[in-house]
């Protein structure tokens, strides 16, 4: 089918291939043609395509009940966000279906607790440049992308950027109607740039000082990807709200904002809602996908195979000096930065059956299944080489 044929509103750009099935980190398409996947649908299917478990949690409970809305209790949501509160910061958990909802759940609930502690007038959202939040309009306003904001209206008031890394700026935009300061822990659209541990030490000391929340968007960072199961405690600080997404359902759209009891005060009855989210399917797939990611050896695997990966990475930086700047990120969202734009190279991946992603800042971005093995990973990045060799000696250089 032509681009033209399409009836998709055409705000992406896809590739020709139409994938019909999958298994482990393996692909198929419609012509029977096999790929190696390496951005697992952006970080979301953490324990591989169709995973027996998951299979097996979803279609048991499609036997028994779909869907009932919040008006009733979801037994599912209580064990998961049990499950939630037992591995992390958080007291109180509310499930979304997406990753942009959970942000715009995060945003809003910061701002209430500003209300409810008798603060109205601190709104104001501090978030970094080169960041992504998601597509709602409080996402595109938090991450200040112009391309996300231009031409749907005027920005929002309360909403702030400062330069990524910039201690001296982020100092100067806190202010006494500061309510929030948004950050993923790695950055992922925005270019797999990791925020150093030290730097969101710092960030915890200001906000405890100067009275503002921070609210981690762990949206790709989390579920398991960095090596624990949330990238932020590498750090060994923790936020006062988190934001969860994509990993979390291993493929089935769910996500959700946690927080402390202290700071979700000001979202009593009423105040918030949704009809889909936390629906018995999403937290049968849920349920099933969190107990796989909290085993131990799940995470032992992540750190052996991201250990791999780095240094496979380092490897393929020595080797064409001229192509790769800079080895970026952690666990097994990790990004190559390139003196090139990284399209023609993902391009010419998937020509070679390996399927990876890109991001902003000319990086070429890999966020395989947690389950790849070294095999795989050895396999990908020989393809990776081939690439750029290829790359290098049609460029002449
Ligand atoms: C993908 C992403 C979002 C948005 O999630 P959706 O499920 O696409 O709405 C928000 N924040 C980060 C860091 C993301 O990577």
């Amino acid at each position: 089918m032509s681009a033209s044929d399409s009836h998709i509103l055409p705000v992406y750009s896809p590739p020709e291939q139409i994938f019909v099935r999958g298994e482990g980190c393996w692909i198929w398409d419609d012509k029977g043609d096999k790929y190696l996947d390496c951005i697992a649908g952006i970080a979301v299917n953490a324990l591989g395509h169709a995973p027996p478990v998951l299979q097996k949690a979803l279609t048991e409970q499609a036997a028994k009940l779909w869907h009932t809305s919040n008006m009733f209790k979801v037994k599912g949501q209580e064990e998961l966000a049990a499950k939630y509160v037992r591995d992390s910061f958080a007291d109180v958990v509310f499930f979304t279906n997406s990753g942009t909802e959970a942000i715009e759940g995060a945003l809003k609930t910061a701002r209430k607790y500003h209300t409810a502690n008798g603060n109205p007038e601190r709104i104001d959202i501090i978030g970094f440049q080169g960041s992504f939040h998601g597509r709602s309009y409080a996402a595109i306003n938090a991450s200040g992308n112009p391309s996300y904001l231009d031409g749907f209206g005027p920005r929002l008031p309360g909403f702030v950027q400062v330069p990524f890394g910039d201690h001296d700026a982020l100092k100067a935009a806190v202010g006494p109607t500061t309510a929030a300061l948004i950050i993923e822990p790695v950055q992922g659209e925005g270019g797999v740039r990791a925020v150093p541990e030290s730097c969101l030490r710092e960030l915890r000391a200001l906000a405890d000082k100067e009275g503002f929340l921070i609210i981690f968007d762990e949206v790709q960072s989390g579920a398991g990807r960095t090596g624990k199961m949330w990238a932020h405690q590498w750090s060994g600080i923790t936020p006062d709200i988190m934001a969860v997404a994509k990993g979390v359902g291993g493929g089935f759209p769910m996500g959700a904002f946690l927080a402390t009891k202290d700071a979700a005060k000001g979202m009593v009855r009423g105040v918030h809602g949704t009809t889909f989210g936390g629906n018995p399917l999403a937290m049968a797939v849920g349920n099933a996908c969190y107990d796989e990611l909290a085993k131990p050896e799940m995470m032992h695997h992540v750190n052996t195979v991201a250990n791999h990966l780095g240094q496979a990475l380092e490897g393929l930086k020595d080797r064409h000096p001229n192509l790769v700047v800079d080895v970026r990120g952690k666990g097994l969202l990790r990004g190559l930065k390139l003196k090139i734009d990284p399209k023609p190279i993902q391009g010419a991946l998937r020509d070679r059956k390996v399927l990876v992603g890109v991001a902003g800042d000319n990086v070429l971005r890999l966020a395989p299944p947690l389950v790849i093995s070294e095999a795989e990973i050895r396999q990908a990045v020989d393809a990776i080489d081939a690439v750029l060799g290829a790359h290098a000696a049609q460029a002449g250089a």
